[in-house]
């Protein structure tokens, strides 16, 4: 087997290696000029660039809980006003009707004196149709207000549905602004650390290449970098040639040539 074909198989490899190191500028590794840097540097780098980010997004959705209790509170404040303002309109409403009710029973009173003094049949007559009239009006006043009242009656529990809501959406504003509180300068320090830590890591970088991973870290944070799937940078996957994989595996820092990241071998 090894005898026959000994012209192309072995030379396929050697050939290939040579065409892709002719090009290997267009992927602007850095094997030439820069020693090679340990796998462990990329990995640990990324994966503290995906720890800021959850922290960051943490950190940054404290103030956004807190604010949003805030607008609930309002808005159940908002609501409950309006219901107290429309129990008192109709208490209003009832207070006017038993008024009215009063006047209209002072005015019967009164026509019953009088038809008691009446001088003529005619005047006695007139008087018993207005005694009837507001007889019948005030009938028709106790209705409405017996209807008020109950509405009344009916609204209360609305309002104080709407006093626990309150009471409840404030408790628990309460306790998240509290957590985030207690939250916050927790993440900060994490932060902080891990920071150092990945300044730490940076040093680790060849200085030509430091510069421009940090110019892209500082613009893009955790997406700097890309872990190499299936031999495609996996933040564009855009496919990686062998031999810029090879560089890769190395340890020679290399950006990808279509989204610039710094691409590196994941764990095995
Ligand atoms: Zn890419």
């Amino acid at each position: 087997m090894a005898g026959k074909n000994r012209d192309s198989p072995p030379w396929t490899v050697p050939f290939l290696s040579l065409y892709f190191t002719l090009f290997t500028p267009r992927w602007n590794t850095m094997s030439a000029s820069t020693p090679s840097v340990s796998l462990d540097v990329f990995r640990t780098l990324h994966r503290i660039h995906r720890q800021l980010t959850d922290l960051q997004e943490q950190l940054d959705r404290g103030p956004r809980h807190v604010s949003a209790g805030q607008s609930s509170i309002k808005h159940r404040e908002e609501e409950l006003a309006k219901l107290r303002e429309k129990t008192k309109s109709m208490r209003v409403a009832a207070d006017q009707k038993q008024l009215q009710l009063k006047g209209i029973e002072e005015k019967i009173k009164d026509f019953r004196r009088k038809l008691n003094a009446a001088a003529s049949n005619r005047e006695y007559q007139i008087l018993k149709d207005q005694i009837a009239a507001d007889e019948m009006a005030k009938s028709v006043l106790e209705d409405e207000i017996i209807e008020a009242l109950e509405q009344v009656d009916q609204f209360q529990p609305k309002i104080s549905g709407s006093e626990a809501a309150l009471a409840a959406t404030r408790d628990k504003a309460a306790k998240t602004q509290a957590e985030v509180q207690k939250q916050q300068p927790l993440l900060r320090a994490d932060i902080e650390r891990l920071t150092a830590e990945l300044r730490r890591y940076e040093s680790e970088l060849p200085a030509t290449v430091r510069e421009t991973y940090q110019r892209r870290a500082r613009q893009k944070g955790e997406d700097a970098l890309a872990p190499v799937v299936d031999e495609c940078c996996g933040g564009c996957n855009q496919q990686v040639p062998i031999n810029v994989q090879a560089e890769i595996r190395l340890g020679h820092p290399t950006f990808c040539k279509t989204c610039g990241r710094l691409l590196y071998l994941p764990e095995a």
